[in-house]
């Protein structure tokens, strides 16, 4: 039996609990890239919290069916295959492997499926001459329009003023502005030097937002459980999704519409010209750590701005630090026999308040502010009359769970890897030095391992290390 969550639905405007069409199988659709740059952080804060979606359906015992699309095939990406003399399959593969390079990078747990656009054109040419015999399309010039006066349920994602469209308004270009509400193109004639597809609707080429619909419907159904994208995604794009979905099939496209919103940088919006745009590569090569990154893109809820800053990623920086030194003590203390500092009801508590605060539209910065709280009183107890076996185990099965959302334990933290054997080595040997009152040899081993930036600390119940960045 999967877990109750509920959701806003940018739909209904409303806090719903979820329940999936069927049973407990989720199906979803997250509008992926566009693949004719790299992602910058305000495009990855919102692949993020579709990674903390999925794994908190996942967490709660839900199957998910993802899909993601690449859009290969649009005004930008025909521009700047243009621009560089190549190819458009040249062009855009070299940014679809970058962007699969940043969800490893981020931890972004793969979808089930990713649609290229250009490999489900026969689907889209099929959707809109579903259209046409429903009488929701024209022609003009060889392109083929929707013509949003045939639906009158058009506007019901965004709330847009439908009076303010003049009949026979048409738009060609992919993305245009709220107060421009017209009717949209489906299929471009082709146009001179770009790429095109002999078809019943002419040669031509799809419009950007026909795309989604073709590849969410093939891949997931005519009717499905969640759609999802950015706030700037809600008109048109999934306006025009809803419409040409719902005018084709006559039934309800998607449930449950969950937008996250803008990403701004130290207050202001992000933009090239203001110096303040930064790709995932960006802070990379700034030396950043991508867990940070992770972790504070994901520390807001996603239906709040969020307000990236170098001091919030150095803040994400210690909180990643203190997750890896207080495992690495939980670890590496050893335990105590009797009743312990730490009880069962503190572990209950945390694990309680961190789903509750997930089930509450994925409510990130309430679980962990309960992370929080757990790790003080880790320490609390480590430092105090310790922990026992079982309270250990019974933790480190409760942050297994968290981490199983929020993917921001550091790797070697749950296991030993890499030089830990060799430290842990060196430490035994220190111990041993101690007891033989060889103390030169021991502030010796001490002042090695502080030189590989690695910290020591004697406890009442053995000596813990941490490493100090
Ligand atoms: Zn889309």
């Amino acid at each position: 039996m999967a877990r109750q969550i509920r959701f806003l639905n940018t739909l209904s405007r409303r806090t719903e609990t979820f329940e999936p069409l069927d049973d407990a199988h989720v199906r979803m659709y997250t509008c992926g890239p566009t693949v004719y740059n790299f992602a910058h952080i305000g495009n990855l804060r919102t692949f993020l919290f579709e990674d903390v979606l999925r794994r908190t359906l996942q967490a709660f015992g839900y199957r998910v069916t993802q899909v993601m699309n690449l859009t290969d095939i649009d005004d930008k990406t025909i521009k700047g295959a243009a621009a560089e003399g190549v190819s458009l399959r040249e062009f855009t593969d070299r940014y679809v492997q970058a962007f699969f390079e940043d969800l490893r990078t981020l931890r972004v747990q793969r979808a089930e499926h990713y649609p290229r656009a250009t490999d489900f054109i026969p689907e889209m040419v099929a959707l809109v001459q579903r259209l046409t015999e429903r009488g929701y399309t024209y022609v003009q010039d060889g392109s083929t329009y929707f013509r949003i006066a045939a639906f009158p349920s058009y506007g019901k994602l965004s709330g847009i003023d439908l009076n303010q469209v003049r009949p026979g308004a048409r738009v060609d270009a992919d993305e245009y502005e709220k107060e421009d509400v017209r009717d949209f193109v489906l299929w471009k004639a082709s146009k001179d030097g770009e790429p095109a597809w002999d078809s019943r609707l002419g040669r031509g080429r799809p419009g950007w937002h026909l795309e989604c619909s073709a590849m969410a419907m093939t891949l997931l159904g005519e009717s499905f459980d969640i759609h999802t994208g950015a706030v700037d995604n809600i008109f048109p794009h999934h306006e025009n999704e809803i419409a040409q979905s719902e005018a084709a099939t006559g039934k309800a496209f998607v449930h449950t519409w969950l937008h996250a919103e803008h990403l701004i940088v130290e207050g202001q919006k992000m933009a090239k010209s203001l110096g303040n745009f930064f790709t995932l590569r960006d802070l990379l090569a700034q030396g950043h750590n991508p867990l940070a990154i992770r972790y504070l893109l994901i520390s807001v809820p996603y239906r709040q701005k969020l307000n990236f800053t170098f001091d919030g990623l150095h803040a994400a920086q210690a909180a990643i630090e203190r997750i890896e030194n207080t495992l690495r003590r939980l670890a590496h203390t050893p335990a105590v026999t009797g009743a312990g500092a730490l009880a069962a009801a503190a572990i209950e508590e945390f694990e309680s308040e961190f789903d509750a605060g997930l089930a509450d539209d994925l409510n990130t910065a309430r679980g962990l502010g309960a992370l929080h709280v757990l790790l003080t009183r880790i320490n609390q107890a480590l430092d105090g009359e310790g922990i026992t076996g079982a309270m250990r185990e019974r933790l480190q099965a409760a942050m297994a769970h968290m981490d199983d959302v929020m993917g921001i334990v550091p790797s070697g933290t749950r296991v030993a890897t890499g030089d830990e054997a060799e430290i842990e080595a060196l430490i035994a040997e220190r111990v041993a030095a101690r007891a033989a009152r060889a103390f030169a040899r021991a502030d010796a081993i001490r002042g090695e391992l502080a030189a590989r930036g690695i910290v020591l600390e004697d406890t009442p119940h053995g000596t813990v290390w941490r490493r100090q960045r």
